[in-house]
């Protein structure tokens, strides 16, 4: 299961989110996590949260909304027309065109588009905020579709950063308690 944000850009904040500062979604989110958090095991896994702790522990998690690495997958639409992420045509209209398909394209010309080829290229491709963040590692300036201003392009953080941000500092803060609590019991039963 995953809790999916509504798409949107700066300059068109999603419903629910009034100014880019609030953390309307970052609250909503720590609810659920709590929630699914504090369920005894067994639990249905959410693969937002899951995603998050691995990249806590320096894993290098499986999707491309969060964390610094390369992007491995690509959008072929059904006319055979590559696309850059099908989900960024919801930024402004033609976001996804390349001008590439199928049919007069091999996969490495694709690679070369500037629109791939910076989901590529790691932190050199963030924004100047994300590239100082001390979460950069985990958020990695959020999912792609997320960051358009007509101004700097794809150049900028998530408009999520302020809800990601509370988001997983959060999620970091309650599993270094649990992992403390555990060492501590552990070391106590130990001793015993
Ligand atoms: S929290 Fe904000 S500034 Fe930090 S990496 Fe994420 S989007 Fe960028």
């Amino acid at each position: 299961m995953d809790f999916l944000e509504p798409h949107g850009a700066w300059n068109k904040l999603p419903a629910g989110k009034n100014t880019p500062d609030d953390t309307n979604y970052g609250d909503w989110l720590i609810a659920l996590f709590d929630y699914w958090y504090d369920t005894p095991r067994g639990k249905l896994p959410v693969r937002k949260f899951e995603e998050i702790i691995e990249h806590l522990f320096g894993g290098r998690g499986s999707l491309e909304s969060f964390g610094i690495e390369p992007v491995n997958l690509m959008t072929i639409a059904a006319d055979g027309a590559y696309e850059s992420v099908d989900c960024v045509k919801a930024a402004h209209p033609a976001a996804e065109y390349l001008g590439m398909d199928v049919f007069h394209n091999s996969l490495d010309d694709v690679l070369t588009h500037p629109m791939i080829s910076s989901r590529q290229t790691g932190l050199s491709a963030l924004a100047d905020k994300c590239v100082q963040c001390d979460l950069v590692h985990i958020c990695g300036g959020g999912y792609f579709a997320h960051r358009y201003s007509p101004e700097n392009g794809f150049r900028n953080p998530t408009i999520y950063c302020a809800d990601y941000a509370k988001l997983i500092r959060h999620i970091d803060s309650r599993v270094k308690r649990t992992l403390k609590k555990n060492a501590v019991s552990h070391f106590a039963g130990a001793q015993n």
